[in-house]
């Protein structure tokens, strides 16, 4: 017999989309349930994003989850861009009227969403499978799912489909519906998290003859340093030491590179992709984050695109809980696109900014060059560059 449950919202995925839509959804007064198919301890311990732009840290402050997030995250007020064997700060803050952006890991945000959702006695039901969404072109939908073996089924007025790029929620949309954008990179990201304090107080964006490397950070303690690779390095071919020398070639400066090695913690390759599809909603299915697109991580969108979106989302629903009916509902998905393509669009451009193209010769390589000796020294193509790079204005 199959056990049947009701709430207002089922929300599918416990990633930052997921569990920020819960959590504002309970401030508005509306209830839902989360289904996750992950451990809690695998949610929270998942290494992925670490850049927050502004609109997102003020959001989670407004909305009450920002405590830890005030005292532990590191505020930078600009970036590096090397190359030619120079480092060129671009100065985020002076160039937008005070704007930043905060390194703050992904794992961290989850454990306060997860705390906040469970003080407040919010339920997230942890290690279910084969989740499944149902009916949602009419007013009644069902999800069904496995819990400790037990066949289960929620009953709901609305679908959120947070469920990241590989989930269900969109692959249940009937084909014809969506239009899908999906372009893949030629080139891919060799991860690297290491036990090294940072070698600069901010992020260093590098263009090399070798390929664009990445200098970050989690904490004053751990950095996060990125290679460009092909999209099928097989990680055994990266040993340590492989890694520290390519990291002190691609990012060595003029005047030598000051890169502290320490134990890398942990290694992994990231593919490159832009994708997304249209519309992110079909009746009273809605999809946000990654289950509805990807950026390349060069402009570091993902996690902050999958906030905005979880943003218009729970005021659309709120509003009509409130009984202003169906309207911000109806334009959810217009809403949140025109964002998103332009936080496609930056990520685009940043890529193919500073990456090495395979097969393609020493003209691009110029063209690459002559782009970020004007972008450093232009005052209008930085700003246009910080503008994006803080994160552009919420469009609703
Ligand atoms: C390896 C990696 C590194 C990244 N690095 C960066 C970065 O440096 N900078 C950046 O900006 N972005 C980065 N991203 C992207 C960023 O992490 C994502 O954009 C962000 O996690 C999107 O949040 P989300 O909630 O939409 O999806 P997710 O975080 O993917 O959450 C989806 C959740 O749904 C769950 N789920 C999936 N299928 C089901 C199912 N059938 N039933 C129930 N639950 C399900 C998953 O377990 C997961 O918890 C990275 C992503 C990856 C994968």
């Amino acid at each position: 017999m199959v056990q049947t449950a009701r709430t207002q919202v089922a929300i599918i995925g416990a990633g930052p989309a997921g569990l920020l839509l819960a959590h504002l959804l309970h401030l508005a007064g509306v209830r839902s349930v989360v289904l996750e198919n992950r451990s809690q301890q695998y949610i929270e311990e998942r290494i992925r994003a670490g850049l927050l732009e502004q609109g997102t840290v003020d959001l989670l402050i407004e909305c009450g989850v920002g405590e830890r997030l005030k005292r532990e995250s590191l505020v930078h007020h600009g970036i590096e861009l090397r190359f030619g064997g120079r480092g060129h700060r671009i100065d985020l803050t002076a160039l937008t009227g005070g704007r930043t952006v905060t390194i703050y890991a992904q794992h961290e945000v989850i454990k306060d969403l997860v705390k906040a959702r469970l003080d407040a006695g919010g339920e997230i039901r942890f290690e279910v499978s084969d989740v499944s969404v149902h009916d949602f072109s009419g007013p009644t939908p069902r999800v069904r799912y496995r819990e400790s073996g037990a066949e289960r089924e929620l009953a709901c007025d609305f679908i959120a489909g947070c469920d990241g790029f590989h989930g269900i929620c969109r692959e249940s949309i009937p084909a014809g519906v969506l239009t899908v954008y999906d372009h893949h990179y030629p080139f891919a990201w060799l991860g690297v998290l290491t036990e090294t304090p940072p070698v600069s107080p901010e992020l260093i964006y590098t263009h090399h003859e070798r390929g664009f490397a990445l200098f970050t950070m989690r904490t004053t303690r751990v950095s996060r340093l990125y290679l460009q690779c092909t999209p099928d390095e097989d990680l055994a071919n990266w040993p340590d030491d492989r890694i520290w020398e390519e990291l002190r070639a691609r990012l060595g400066t003029d005047g030598g590179v000051n890169l502290r090695e320490g134990p890398i913690l942990q290694k992994g390759i990231t593919a490159m992709r832009g994708f997304v599809v249209e519309p992110m909603q079909y009746h009273r299915l809605f999809l946000a984050g990654d289950a509805a697109h990807i950026v390349p991580p060069t402009g570091a969108k993902g996690l902050n695109l999958a906030v905005a979106d979880v943003r218009i989302l729970a005021r659309a629903l709120a509003a009509h809980y409130a009984g202003r009916g169906m309207d911000l509902l109806e334009r959810y998905s217009a809403t949140c696109l025109r964002r998103i393509w332009r936080a496609q669009r930056f990520s685009w451009w940043m890529t193919t900014l500073l990456h090495r193209f395979p097969g393609e010769g020493p003209l691009r390589t110029r063209l690459q060059l002559a782009e970020l000796d004007y972008l450093v020294h232009s005052k209008a193509a930085s700003t246009a560059l910080a503008e994006n790079y803080t994160g552009l204005p919420f469009d609703d």
